[in-house]
């Protein structure tokens, strides 16, 4: 008997053990995300263009008729399919073939050059449903590097690929390829030049300052975007060409999950546009997600006090979309301007370019 007992006790004490083991074992972030997985019956969308210096004085009215009329056209084709009921996943992917087949933005067909005059993209993809995600950098051949990161995301057991096995990659999941040629523009080019021929290039110079003239110059120009589902769910995109004269395969933030992309369906979703460096270092994207998940601010409290105060003090420059899981959407910069649009479930829309 006594046996039997010693037994019984060992074996609903071990019992105790593994179910506690289960409960410390299972990630308290899935949780959260299928409490909010629940469809909301509401929906929008939000994109950038890319921040900098963007001023009026140096705009034409015909090249400020251009930018917003395709802001108008992309966000317009997102806000369709989220109407529709189609995925944000899918608005994010199609809104972003839009600009990235506009030479007007830097991403896609208006790509910016590299220092040996060559185009290297950068794209990354966010699904805030399963925190899955995918991404791509230095590819060169690839017409719609975003399709490739969901390509990556779905199809390959990886998060990032990068420059050649990335192209090989897109070819083998029958993407469209492109010579690179199909890249250049004559506007991009010039931008290179002027670059280059900038007094204080600094190649010789600290790795700071071999920044300066691209930020006094640039108008940047990476595409995003971030988007609520009527299912409830959320994602977020970023396809950009980096940096004009961007030299040794250097890539920025918009690739790397957390700094230019981050969605989760317990917050928000955001995509980040501005001085990669700086964005990868202050892990922009995430740290807003994370803002509201840990301490319970909304999304413009964490987008205002990441963009304004984390990332002015680490004197990085630029801005995000982002659109929480009930619709809320902020659009948040620290520099002069940032080409933006959103629209809600009550087919509102707003385009914007300036500080207003
Ligand atoms: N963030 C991009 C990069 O650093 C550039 C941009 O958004 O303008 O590559």
């Amino acid at each position: 008997m006594k046996k039997i007992l010693i037994f019984l006790s060992f074996t609903l004490l071990w019992g105790c053990k593994e179910q506690s083991k289960e409960t410390a074992e299972t990630p308290t972030i899935e949780v959260s995300q299928k409490e909010v997985q629940k469809p909301t019956n509401t929906f929008g969308i939000v994109i950038h263009g890319g921040a900098g210096t963007i001023l009026k004085e140096n705009m034409t009215p015909e090249k400020e008729t251009a930018y917003k009329a395709k802001l108008e056209e992309a966000i317009r084709v997102g806000h369709t399919i989220l109407k529709n009921g189609g995925t944000s996943l899918e608005a994010i992917e199609k809104t972003i073939n839009i600009l990235e087949n506009s030479p007007l933005f830097n991403a896609g067909k208006g790509a910016v050059f590299t220092n040996e005059g060559t185009n290297e993209l950068d794209a990354s993809i966010m699904d805030g449903s399963t925190l899955n995600a995918g991404a791509v950098a230095g590819v060169s051949t690839v017409k719609n590097p975003i399709n490739l990161a969901k390509e990556v995301m779905l199809n390959s057991p990886h998060v990032l690929l990068s420059g050649k096995g990335a192209d090989q990659f897109a070819a083998e999941r029958g993407l469209e390829i492109v010579d690179p040629k199909y890249f250049y523009t004559e506007n991009r080019m010039k931008a290179l030049q002027k670059v280059k021929n900038a007094p204080d290039h600094p190649d010789a110079k600290s790795a700071t300052s071999f920044y300066d003239p691209i930020i006094k110059d640039s108008k940047f120009g990476t595409v995003g975007c971030a988007a609520l589902d009527k299912h409830g769910n959320l994602a977020a995109g970023t396809s950009t060409g980096g940096m004009t004269n961007k030299k040794w395969n250097r890539i920025g933030d918009s690739p790397i999950i957390g700094a230019g992309t981050y969605a989760n369906n317990a917050t928000c979703a955001v995509s980040s546009t501005g001085w990669g460096e700086y964005f990868i270092r202050g892990m922009v994207a995430y740290d807003i997600s994370a803002m509201m998940e840990y301490k319970g601010v909304s999304l413009q409290e964490a987008a205002s006090e990441v963009i304004q105060k984390k990332l002015t003090k680490l004197g990085g420059t630029g801005g995000i979309v982002a659109i929480d899981n009930q619709g809320n959407v902020s659009m948040e910069f620290n520099t002069a301007g940032m080409y933006r649009a959103t629209m809600n479930a009550n087919d509102e829309l707003t385009i914007g370019i300036y500080k207003e």
